[in-house]
């Protein structure tokens, strides 16, 4: 899938480009050169400070317009399955592109390229005995399928390398008229490092030593990089003025993203490894092709998964991945996503069952409070008086720490922190001593409170009404139905064992007495309901039942 051609670049190199800790000194004069270089866009303030790795700071996003928001996010190399690596890139970016949509008014279009021709893919086919073509169309396909099993959204289009071979020529053609480009004899294109001075390193500060490719004789210089390939024998290749071949992977993207975009690119994303060589490339293509001083406003990479207690991150090549497939047999799609959101989007983040567990609980934590404040609302369960000054502030003090959290670079685990803050005072007042009914109630904030929570998890992809499917046990609400379904079986009985048909009284008294054992059960079933928390109450001609408080104190997160 996405495969990490980006070379082990020095690990100190890619840390210094993503501000993920350098000497101070070394980074004050980075920070400097690029904050400079960086011009800041006109347009629409979204609102949010994002962690920028142009700048390497915070820089306030500006997009072009909210109304056509331009994002460009490097796609998949489709040639094996995607891993919950790639799972997690994808769905930390899919969380940030529904916070900026819903919450701070940007309409977004969305563009993947789909690497479907490179060299992995040519060498599985060979191995599978299968065309390219037909190798990369499916896990084209699985790759679709797991993203949304994984409810990440669709890009607003997919646009696939092979079917867009003349315009990634044209764009080459381009870059050599410009005079940063030259073909060799053996019908190879490269990029002229040289010719971008230090123009280039925007992404990584100083322009490292050759990387990523094998240094080719007909290179002027070792880190030139390959716009086109000759063919190799058996090959698959696209006629060109430069005989036959097919593109090399940076300038795929460079082309995609200019074709629907041509210069202006407000946000691009990928996976940390892609910072260089491969965006650092783009944008050296890009500026050159279009002669613009700033090609993509804002780079947004994610950090890692790693496997807990591991250095590497999780990859093919190290054989130490777990496909999608695999972990949603063991978990819902919103388990992950809200793992995901537990650290920023930046960060590494340490894969292991403990933490995905913790997921679990925090989100049957919040079904849970959510479904008590319903039987709250409607009576079912009964409580002494809230507090509901208090809840009134808590919620409007949530909404607020919510969005500035996600205002400062999408700080989803310090949202998520309030959110579970907001549930524990909720479900505080919700274990007052049960009392009678008929005591003063206070459902309209319980309900504002719901209402607000359900509508947080949905803005992120998380719904709650699916709350059976996440825990993997019974889940809480078939239970509700099962208890639904006994009380009602209950009073069918009781009422048949309490119906007086009969004309005199002596066979009323007989009929009564014959059905007393029934009458029984139904006493015993009662009282031993009330030792699960569930109080059944006979009326004249009904019954209903509902939850005892205490109930609400086993919800509290984190119990
Ligand atoms: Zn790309």
């Amino acid at each position: 899938m996405l495969s990490s051609r980006g070379a082990l670049v020095g690990a100190p190199l890619l840390r210094a480009a993503l501000g993920l800790g350098l000497g101070p000194g070394q980074r004050r004069a980075a920070s400097e050169a690029h904050g400079q270089g960086w011009l800041q866009p006109a347009g629409y303030d979204t609102g949010v400070k994002v962690y920028n790795s142009r700048t390497r700071r915070k820089d306030p996003l500006i997009v072009g317009s909210a109304d056509a928001t331009s994002w460009y996010s490097c796609g998949p190399t489709v040639y094996d399955h995607a891993h919950l690596g790639h799972a997690c890139s994808y769905v930390r970016f899919d969380i940030i592109r529904r916070i900026l949509t819903r919450v701070f008014g940007c309409n977004i279009i969305m563009v993947m390229g789909i690497t479907d021709v490179d060299d992995k893919i040519i060498r599985r086919a060979r191995e599978m005995n299968v065309s390219p073509t037909s190798l990369a169309n499916l896990y084209e396909e699985d790759f679709k399928q797991d993203m949304a099993a994984l409810k990440v959204l669709p890009p607003t289009v997919y646009l696939r390398v092979t079917e867009n071979i003349p315009q990634i020529i044209s764009f080459i053609e381009g870059i050599i008229a410009k005079g940063h480009a030259y073909s060799t004899a053996k019908g190879n294109v490269y990029f002229d490092l040289q010719s971008r001075g230090d123009k280039y390193g925007k992404l990584v500060g100083v322009a490292p030593g050759p990387v990523g490719e094998p240094v080719e004789s007909d290179k002027r210089h070792a880190s030139d990089f390959a716009l086109w390939k000759a063919a190799k024998p058996q090959e698959m290749f696209w006629a060109s003025p430069w005989g036959n071949g097919r593109p090399g992977w940076h300038i795929e993207c460079s082309t995609i993203s200019s074709l629907v975009f041509g210069s202006q690119l407000d946000i691009h994303s990928g996976g940390i490894d892609l910072a260089f060589p491969h965006h650092e490339n783009e944008i050296a293509q890009c500026e050159v092709f279009h002669q613009c001083k700033q090609w993509g406003n804002y780079f947004l990479h994610s950090g890692h998964l790693h496997v807990k207690g591991k250095e590497e991150k999780m990859s093919k090549s190290l054989k130490n991945y777990i496909t999608i497939k695999d972990f949603l047999k063991t978990a819902s799609p919103d388990v992950f996503r809200l793992f995901c959101m537990r650290s920023s989007y930046r960060s590494a983040i340490d894969y292991s069952d403990g933490a995905v567990l913790e997921a679990k609980h925090l989100l049957l934590a919040a079904t849970a409070f959510v479904e008590d404040a319903r039987a709250y609302m409607r009576g079912q369960l009964v409580c002494g008086p809230i507090g509901e000054d208090v809840l009134w502030e808590r919620l409007s003090h949530t909404k607020g720490a919510v969005k500035a959290a996600l205002a400062d670079d999408f700080d989803t685990p310090g949202a998520v922190d309030a959110i579970m803050d907001l549930i524990h005072h909720g479900n505080r007042q919700l274990k007052a001593v049960t009392k009678e009914p008929g005591g003063p109630r206070s459902p309209a904030v319980f309900g504002s409170i719901v209402s607000y929570i359900e509508q947080f998890f949905e803005t992120v992809g998380i719904s709650l009404a699916d709350r059976q499917f996440v825990s993997g046990d019974s889940g809480s609400a078939t239970l509700h139905s099962v208890v639904e379904e006994l009380v009602r079986f209950r009073l069918k009985v009781r009422q048949f064992a309490l119906a007086t048909g009969e004309a005199t009284r002596e066979a009323r008294r007989q009929q009564l007495l014959e059905r007393q054992p029934l009458l029984e059960a139904c006493d015993t079933l009662r009282q031993d309901l009330v030792a699960h928390g569930i109080s059944i109450k006979d009326r004249s001609s009904t019954s209903t039942w509902e939850l005892l408080c205490q109930r609400a104190q086993d919800h509290k997160p984190g119990s």
